[in-house]
């Protein structure tokens, strides 16, 4: 078996240990002569499993018991939608920070439903820097504030957080969850799509503090009602129960095997870092973002020549670095370094583009 250095954006990889437990579960889960993926999401066996799945959360993010956690599905996409429809419920308004094409998404889809307005936007140059921000400009009437925190495709990330007062925060965070402590109280909701820093695809997580929930728009359909599913538990209907299986492991692994989320930002740092200083001093590769707006979890560079990115693309796939295109709508290279990418991958892919950097002399 030979397994690759991935570097997708999502889904991405997975710690290993993961990978082997789920694949010796697999057939028989716990004694239960099944797996979990052929279990009632109503049976004794499957009902502690998301339980203890929550518990994990609960305990490695230190959420707030005033917080309901929802497991759901659609995407940190169908949250878009959901967001306006549950929370624009006062002044039928919200603010919104634009850092890329998933915070645009965020908005344009409020927009549907109520006054979007936009506080700040990095389109400018590209979304390579994460806009200042001025609190005199937020709506102190708006019915909440809308960030992603961790921008995937353009590899900035939110250092500081906009002080929004008593308007709810709400935070995309699927492309940072787990890879640092996060203040869950500064935040009226946060929510993630799985399956880059938690599990496969197919689960989206939702933190939400309890009084937001309960104020739905007349028209929210049932299934995108946040009440819908904080009253069941998030068992209303079936859930993703695989994906929560697999985040459940992925917690375990974060507790366990590395100690936490200050110790997951530790390596989170080492890795980037030894990315970063790469970057800074080759002659050859520029990092595209600026200094102080870079993201420890997606790294976007380029060599300056389209037809040189390929080609280290193509070699580096070769070489078992796979899945570093850049996203399509800004071309060159991106490599996500996700919690579950070891050191030994980042350290070997900087090894293998100084090679490729004194061959292109
Ligand atoms: N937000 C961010 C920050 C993302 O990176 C992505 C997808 N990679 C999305 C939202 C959309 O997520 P999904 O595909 O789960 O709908």
């Amino acid at each position: 078996m030979s397994r690759v250095f991935n570097f997708s954006a999502g889904p991405s990889v997975l710690p290993e240990s993961v990978l082997k437990k789920a694949a010796a579960e697999m057939l028989d889960y716990n004694g239960s002569g099944q797996s979990v993926m052929e279990m009632s999401h109503r049976s004794k066996v499957y009902d502690e499993i998301i339980k203890s799945c929550e518990a994990s959360l609960r305990r490695v993010m230190n959420i707030p018991d005033n917080y309901k956690v929802l497991f759901l599905q659609g995407g940190a996409s169908s949250q878009f939608a959901m967001i306006p429809l549950n929370l624009m419920n006062k002044n039928n308004k919200a603010d919104f920070v634009i850092t890329g094409q998933w915070a645009k998404k965020a908005y344009a889809e409020a927009a549907r439903y109520g006054t979007a307005n936009v506080v700040a936007s990095s389109a400018d140059r590209t979304f390579s820097y994460i806009p200042k921000l001025d609190p005199s400009t937020f709506d102190k009437d708006a019915d909440y504030f809308h960030i992603c925190m961790n921008n995937t495709i353009y590899g900035t990330t939110f250092k500081e957080l906009p002080d929004t007062g008593d308007v709810p925060l709400i935070a995309d965070i699927s492309s940072c969850i787990l890879s640092e402590s996060i203040d869950v109280k500064k935040f009226g909701m946060l929510y993630a799509g799985a399956q880059k820093n938690m599990g496969p695809a197919g689960l989206t997580v939702v933190i939400i503090r309890e009084d937001l929930i309960g104020n739905a728009m007349e028209k929210t359909p049932t299934m995108f009602n946040y009440k819908t599913h904080a009253d069941n538990d998030s068992m209303f209907n079936t859930p993703p129960t695989y994906a929560i299986y697999i985040a459940k492991l992925v917690l375990d692994w974060i507790e366990n095997e590395v100690g936490g989320l200050e110790k997951m930002k530790e390596l989170n740092e080492k890795k980037a870092a030894i990315l970063y200083d790469f970057l800074d001093e080759s002659a050859l590769f520029k990092g595209t973002v600026e200094k102080d707006s870079r993201s420890m979890m997606n790294v976007p560079f380029v060599t300056g020549d389209e037809a040189l990115d390929k080609e280290f693309i193509a070699e580096a796939t070769k070489r078992g670095f796979v899945n570093l295109k850049g996203h399509r709508s800004v071309g060159g290279m991106r490599a996500s370094i996700y919690n579950a990418m070891p050191i030994e991958g980042v350290e070997k892919l900087v090894a293998f583009m100084r090679e490729f950097e004194e061959a292109h002399k």
